[in-house]
């Protein structure tokens, strides 16, 4: 069925939002089309007293229900598509996790579903993945937890078929579930779909990539002709539309433009290394961020021996890939949003929909395999309207997919260098002073350990002659204990990798001309510019400053920039924040005797 021209948009749409609401509802009917200028969720603007769901007619124990998540006002997309739902009419939504989207379909489904008293389920949601399913059963379960004898059950892959075959035999108002495991279900005959009478289809495009189209039609045609269809989808590929065309009986369309604004609030950021840097890269990125972090690599194996590596360096990590047990990865999921663990090592697929607000980084070690990869990667990030970074991992080879994905996904990503020792160790510093002075804040409340403290002051005062500033020293020595404190590891490679990369990007010429055009076209901060006391008059040429700065230092040929030879002197470009050691070989080094 061709979709219809939608000539009551305007007319479902609230007036009251459109008119007293501007600044955070912008809304534009375009014939069957409603499109969307969305602000991030926290924008939401509202008194305490104030609950903007009143107005969509909810039952009180919905609206109890949103009071104590929260929840004071619709966001865009639940404003748009609230009212069309509550009509009844079928929806085609464009919208990302994180607009608030699941409420947007669930509020109106639980309030039709209110007194219901039909057996079999009514309502059945498909996602692609277990974890999408399990997040938004929950969602439905938290906004019908007011609502009496109201049951949601999720059915999906990977688990034991006992639990949900006796979870589906009693009352079930709605069903989640993925494409599998509903078709299993309903083959043998547990899952009784005679009086579905409305089905979601979350993530659509997601379903579509991981080859879901088949079984998705093979259950679409086996549920009661007359039902409401809803399609959520982050991009709209023509395959969704088709999908749409064929399925969806004249849909209010609903467009959330605030794609842009979402990844707006994560800063998108890339990184020029080399593949056998990668692991060193991300240690030291985790030097200076490694709370809240989610790690994407594409294989199982990855997962797991970059994991291991980062728990050798101290760092709480585990891992979410394919072969976790189901259990296992609620478990882990629910563990990082706690704070037991900060590091996540996941793999696409499974890391799915995941939707954990202390995510403040999102690491794409490998580089992702299509741009909607990307955007529900970074999408871990910025989750209610937090803000959060996303890094690239970025190669020689991956340079002109880098270029591919700013233009299909319209944003800019800016390129940032791997910390180097300076960076970590002024980080490391950094954190030491505020664990300290947190500590000093924290020690004036501990009332239970006070008598304790004094005691041990006056101790190590009396019985061992100790004074505050031996005392404070010692403290800090028993925090910072015997390892090194600063970091003092070889870094010309974080140099040499920009170089390299600049460098790669100019294939015309001879050798020579090349690196005479690296030296002189790069324009970096990471440099610091020497003079040195011989030039023209001397006899000295580039080649002769570059061999002997190479052969007096261990500083690296390609890590040296722009070399100017002047008269009686010359610059030269080098790495910033040279050790002192290599600092004093160059005060001393002589060209051509
Ligand atoms: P979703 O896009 O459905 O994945 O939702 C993203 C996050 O926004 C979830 O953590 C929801 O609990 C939260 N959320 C949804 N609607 C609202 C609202 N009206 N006010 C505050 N938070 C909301």
């Amino acid at each position: 069925m061709a979709l219809k021209k939608d000539n009551h948009s305007v007319d479902n749409g609230d007036e009251k939002f459109q008119k007293d609401d501007v600044s955070l509802l912008e809304s534009k009917n375009l014939e069957n089309k409603i499109e969307i200028e969305s602000k991030p969720l926290e924008t939401s603007k509202g008194d305490n007293n104030e609950n903007g769901f009143i107005d969509f007619g909810f039952n009180q124990s919905i609206l109890n229900s949103l009071r104590n998540k929260g929840y004071k006002n619709p966001t865009p997309i639940q404003k748009a598509a609230i009212p069309e739902l509550m009509l009844g009419r079928d929806l085609l939504g464009q919208a990302q996790t994180g607009t608030g989207k699941t409420a947007a379909f669930a509020l109106p489904l639980i309030e039709k579903l209110t007194d219901n008293k039909e057996l079999n389920a009514k309502v059945l949601v498909m996602t692609p993945t277990r974890e999408l399913a399990t997040q938004v059963a929950d969602s439905f379960k938290s906004y019908s937890s007011e609502s009496s004898n109201f049951k949601t059950v999720a059915i999906y892959g990977g688990t034991d078929y006992r639990n949900q075959i006796s979870a589906l035999k009693r009352k079930v108002d709605v069903v989640v579930g993925t494409p599998g495991r509903i078709m299993d279900h309903i083959r043998q005959g547990t899952f009784k779909i005679n009086a579905i009478s409305c089905l979601v289809l979350d993530e659509a495009d997601e379903m579509l990539n991981m080859g879901f189209l088949e079984d998705i039609e093979w259950i679409i045609d086996r549920l009661p002709e007359n039902k409401q269809m809803v399609l959520f989808s982050a991009t709209m590929p023509n395959e969704i539309r088709n999908i749409a065309k064929k399925y969806l009986n004249d849909p209010a369309e609903i467009l959330i433009k605030s794609v842009k604004k979402e990844t707006q609030l994560i800063s998108q950021k890339f990184i020029y290394v080399q593949r056998h840097h990668k692991l060193e890269a991300l240690k030291r990125i985790l030097e200076i961020n490694n709370e809240g972090v989610i790690i994407f690599v594409r294989t199982k194996l990855l997962t797991t021996s970059i994991a291991e590596a980062l728990e050798n360096s101290g760092h709480s990590v585990a891992v979410l890939n394919g072969d976790i047990p189901q259990n296992q990865r609620e478990n882990t999921v629910d563990r990082l949003k706690k704070g037991f663990i900060d590091i996540l090592v996941a793999t696409d697929v499974a890391a799915r929909g995941l939707d954990v607000e202390r995510i403040k980084l999102v690491v794409n070690y490998d580089f992702p395999f299509d741009k909607e990869t990307y955007t529900h990667r970074i999408g871990r990030t910025g989750r209610a309207g937090r803000s959060g970074e996303a890094i690239l991992f970025v190669n020689q080879r991956e340079k002109h997919f880098l270029r591919n994905l700013e233009n299909s996904t319209r944003n800019n990503i800016e390129e940032i260098k791997i910390p180097n020792n300076k960076v970590i160790n002024e980080k490391r510093m950094e954190k030491l002073i505020a664990n300290i002075n947190e500590s000093a804040l924290a020690q004036e409340k501990n009332e239970e350990n006070k008598a304790l403290m004094i005691d041990i002051l006056d101790n190590l005062k009396e019985k061992h002659s100790m004074d505050d500033s031996n005392i404070a020293m010692a403290a800090i020595n028993l925090v910072i204990g015997n390892k090194s404190f600063f970091v003092n590891e070889d870094e010309t490679w974080i140099y040499k990798q920009n170089n390299t990369d600049r460098n790669r990007s100019n294939r015309n010429g001879n050798n020579r001309l090349r690196n005479s055009n690296r030296r002189n076209n790069y324009q970096n901060d990471s440099f610091e510019t020497y003079k040195f006391n011989f030039g023209k008059y001397d006899g000295v040429r580039v080649a002769n400053i570059i061999s002997t700065i190479c052969n007096s230092t261990n500083i690296n040929g390609r890590s040296i920039g722009k070399i100017q030879i002047f008269n009686d002197y010359s610059l030269v470009d080098l790495p910033k924040d040279l050790h002192i050691e290599t600092k004093n070989k160059l005060k001393k080094i002589k060209v051509r005797n």
